[in-house]
């Protein structure tokens, strides 16, 4: 089944401790997508200026994904500049232009509407609920955020919470939104909110899911070197979402699995710059990883 992935697409230029890499392939919904194609048909939406370099429309193509909700508009495809610190952790941002991005509207094409999976990566909650107000009955809606809509857009993302499935976020997101440190009444207080299922990434200490069926913890996968953490997040719940969309049975049936799958094309993301490594990986290295997981965590 295909999944409807919105969000940003961008040029980020990354600035790391050994290296520093301008115009990359980024966004969201790029990382998302890529991650997505690996299992099954992805719909992309989104925006790109003029400048947008064509080798990237040619890698979307590559990984199948669908183009026909990626607008082109005249001027600047939105722009982000990050630096991490040497620890790889915490990462601050440099510049943020939002170029075309300023005036985006997602419109959907009519057959992008009945798309059973939706993805509502990161972008500001109102452009996510615009989406939803465009689809017919989807069978499974996750979204993602990020820090700056809970401090500039957080009723509008309390509105799209009521009308999500599944709520992806990271660990120092959902105590913001929360006000809890212990993240298991953070994630309680979370499902008041809407969201069924509530996910929260914990970085390179992986991430635990609560849902009706009890809760999961998984591991990240192990990495001895991250080059570029840029989209992890994205590649987690882009691979997570994929997957869930290419099997059979119910949501609760594949979830748990289905996060060691984002888990393990997350961690491709951290081995190269902004998508480099991911759009490089085949499935069976993605069956590989996920095969070592169950290794590293069984007992
Ligand atoms: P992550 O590392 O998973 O948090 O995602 C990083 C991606 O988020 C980068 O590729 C950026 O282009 C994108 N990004 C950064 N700021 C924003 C923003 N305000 N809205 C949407 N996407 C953003």
């Amino acid at each position: 089944m295909s999944v409807l992935i919105v969000g940003s697409t961008a040029l980020d230029s990354i600035k790391t401790p050994r290296a520093e890499n301008p115009r990359l392939l980024g966004g969201s919904a790029s990382h998302a997508a890529v991650a997505a194609s690996f299992f099954g048909p992805v719909n992309l939406v989104g925006v790109v200026g003029e400048d947008f370099p064509r080798r990237y429309l040619a890698l979307y193509r590559r990984h199948g994904i669908d183009l026909t909700g990626l607008q082109v508009k005249p001027g600047k495809t939105f722009h982000w500049a990050g630096e991490y610190e040497l620890n790889m952790d915490h990462r601050r941002t440099l510049r943020t232009e939002l170029g075309v991005f300023e005036t985006f509207s997602p419109d959907l094409p009519a057959a992008y509407r009945r798309s059973p999976f939706v993805l509502l990566a990161n972008i500001a909650p109102k452009l996510q609920a615009h989406v939803l107000d465009q689809m017919s009955k989807p069978r499974f809606v996750v979204a993602d955020t990020m820090d700056l809509w809970l401090n500039v857009a957080l009723d509008d993302l309390l509105a799209l919470l009521k009308r999500v499935d599944a709520f992806v976020l990271n660990e120092s997101e959902a105590q913001h939104l929360t006000e809890k440190d212990n993240l298991f009444d953070a994630a309680r207080a979370i499902h008041q909110l809407g969201p069924r299922y509530v996910i929260i990434k914990k970085g390179q200490h992986g991430s635990f899911l609560s849902a009706p069926g009890g809760l999961f913890l998984a591991p990240a996968y192990p990495l001895r070197t991250v080059v570029d953490p840029t989209g992890a997040g994205d590649s987690f719940v882009g691979g997570l979402v994929g997957y869930l969309a290419s099997r059979g049975g119910t949501i609760e049936q594949n979830l748990r699995r289905a996060i060691i799958y984002g888990s393990v094309v997350a961690s491709f993301c951290c081995q190269g710059f902004g998508v480099t490594r991911t759009a490089r990986v085949k499935r069976a290295d993605i069956e590989q990883r996920v095969r070592e997981m169950e290794k590293l965590a069984r007992f």
